[in-house]
This record gives C-alpha cells, structure tokens and sequence, in this order.
C-alpha cells in the first residue's frame, strides 16, 4: 500500500511498502480521499518537531470513505463518507473527565505522536471518525479540521458581533480564523508579511491592518503565526482591556512586559485545537447551516505521486495545500 513518508528531514517520498491497516474491534479503516497540509507537518518535515520513528507517515488532516468497521463498531458502516478526528484523547484523565480533552495528558496525535493519515487506508477509532454529507465538495471537507481549530479559537477569543479582530498570519490557519471571525459576526483585519497571502485574505473578506495608522488597537487579537516578534507586535496592538488568544507555536522565547500586562489589563490565552466529542459535530452542524466554504482557503491541489512537491510548494505559496488519492476502494479487501 501506498503512504507519503519522510525519510530523513526534509526528505518525503512516496512509499510503496506499507502493510495494509489491521481493523481492531473499536476501529474503522478508512480508505483516505484528501489531506491537508499545514503549519504542523511542516514542522514535522524541517526536523523541528520531532517524531518517534524515521521513516514516518506524514499527515493529519484527512476525509475518505468507511471501507471496514471493527466487531464492536456499531455506528460507523462501510461507505460512509468521514473525516477524521486526528487527536485521541484518553478520555479517562482529569482534563479529559472535564470535557477539556485537548488538555489530556495522553492525548495521541495522527501525524506526530502515532503514524499519519496520508496513506492509501488507515485504520483509526470509529468514534474519532465524523460523518459528512456525500454532497460537500472535497475541498470543504478537507478543511474541517483546521476550520475547527479556528472556529474554537474565536469561540474563546470571546469575540462579540461588530468587534474587530486582528488575525496575525494570513497562513492557511489565518485564513481560516478570519473565516470564522466573519462568520461570529467580527470584522477581521489581517496582518501578514507574504504579499500573495495578504491579498488572498482581503479576498476572502478581510481587511488589510499591515499600515495600520499608528496607535490603531484592537479589543481582540488572535496570533496564528507563532513568531515571537509577531507575538509582540500582537501585544502592541491589543487594546486595553481586550484579549490577546495565541494559536500559532514557536519555541523562540517572545518578550512580554508584566507592565504592559497589568497596566493594560490585557488576557493573554493559549488556545490549542479542540475538545472530543464535541467540537466536531458543532463545525460539522455549522458548515451545514451556513455557505462558509472553508475550502476557499485551499489554492493547490496535488495528486499523491506528487506530494513531494506538495509540502515543498506549502511552505511557500498563499493559500492551503492539499493531497487528493485515487479512489481504489472498490478494489480494497
Ligand atoms: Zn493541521
Ligand atoms: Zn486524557
């Protein structure tokens, strides 16, 4: 079977010689149609985010099609159309136990902590599996992941209708945030250096904040690039009183004054993905009750062979890259 792996830092190849996916009694295998890329498997790819084993099947935001359920799966039947949950909480720790799953001490992540969904089939947990109408267009589909993170990081920005939201980063995740903030009824401005990103932004409806008149703040900020010096610069532009959600992660140090903090009266908060079971079926019920059309944030499209020069092509262009594959599941076992 076929998967995209990396071999050595920044050395993806498409390989031939993975073992089909053994279905356990709790799992469906899922005969993969599209996945994403972003920000974390690229991170994945430099080297910087390390993974357990090399080679590595790379991959996390993934739809296809049911092609087997395990014993114990009644929900889930071959021939259903899914995207996949690529977080597995343990549901049994304290976090969890709370219904705050994405602060789980053992929480599994497809693509960094287990083995990728960018393969031909994957088996993963039914229940981490989501319905999805047959109807949606694929590149919908494949961005109810990430349209997840940034429906959740406005939903705690507590963003009010009418307030307006600078989004730092216009990568797709940045996009994505100014998607939701429109659709929360905010006003999104975006700051970002990449021009070609900067324009797709203002095509999807947000405006453009990079020469700001001096001074201009604002009562809600989300940072998704995770550069410590656009982190400060986020600071900076936080109104009094207003909150800044940090959604993009760097390992360089940003500084922050307690002055600023205090004097300013700002919240600062870390929003990282989103809660099991939860979240999914909101974003899925969301997208059937509105046109949001995520998928407008998707720019290139590569077939499998060419995935080498899909993660190559993401870290550059505007706009978010995806990875279709054949559709082989008749011929599946
Ligand atoms: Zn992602
Ligand atoms: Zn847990």
């Amino acid at each position: 079977m076929k998967a995209v792996a990396l071999l050595a830092p920044e050395t993806v190849e498409v390989v031939d010689d993975r073992p089909e996916p053994a279905c356990g009694p709790d799992e469906v295998v899922v005969a993969v149609h599209g996945v994403g890329l972003c920000g974390s498997d690229l991170a994945v790819v430099s080297g910087h985010r390390p993974v357990p084993a090399l080679p590595w099947v790379l991959g996390h935001e993934a739809f296809g099609v049911v092609v087997a359920a395990g014993e114990r799966v009644a929900d889930r039947f071959p021939g259903q159309r899914v995207v996949v949950e690529p977080n597995y909480p343990c549901l049994r720790c304290a976090p969890c136990r709370t219904g705050a799953t994405a602060g789980c001490r053992n929480r599994r992540a497809a693509g960094i902590s287990e083995p990728g969904l960018l393969a031909e089939r994957v088996a993963v947990p039914a229940r981490f599996t989501w319905p999805v109408p047959d109807g949606w267009d694929d590149t919908d589909v494949v961005c109810v992941e990430p349209f997840t993170v940034a429906l959740n990081a406005v939903r705690m920005s507590g963003l009010a209708p009418g307030d307006r939201c600078l989004v730092v980063g216009a990568g797709s995740q940045g996009l994505l945030v100014s998607v939701a903030v429109t659709h929360a009824g905010g006003v999104p401005f975006v700051v970002e250096p990449h021009p070609g990103r900067r324009a797709l932004a203002r095509e999807l409806g947000a405006e453009d904040a990079s020469e700001p008149p001096s001074g201009t703040t604002f009562p809600v900020v989300i940072e998704t690039s995770g550069a410590p010096e656009a982190f400060e610069r986020a600071l900076e532009r936080t109104s009094p009183g207003g909150s800044l959600i940090a959604v993009g992660q760097g390992g360089r140090p940003a500084r922050l004054s307690t002055f600023t903090l205090v004097q300013r009266r700002l919240t600062l908060r870390g929003c990282l993905i989103y809660d099991h079971p939860a979240d999914f079926p909101r974003t899925i019920a969301t997208l059937a009750e509105h046109d949001l059309h995520p998928g407008r944030v998707l720019r290139e499209r590569f077939e499998l062979a060419e995935a080498p020069a899909a993660f190559a092509r993401a870290a550059r262009i505007a706009g978010k890259t995806w990875i279709s594959l054949p559709r082989t599941e008749e011929n599946a076992s």
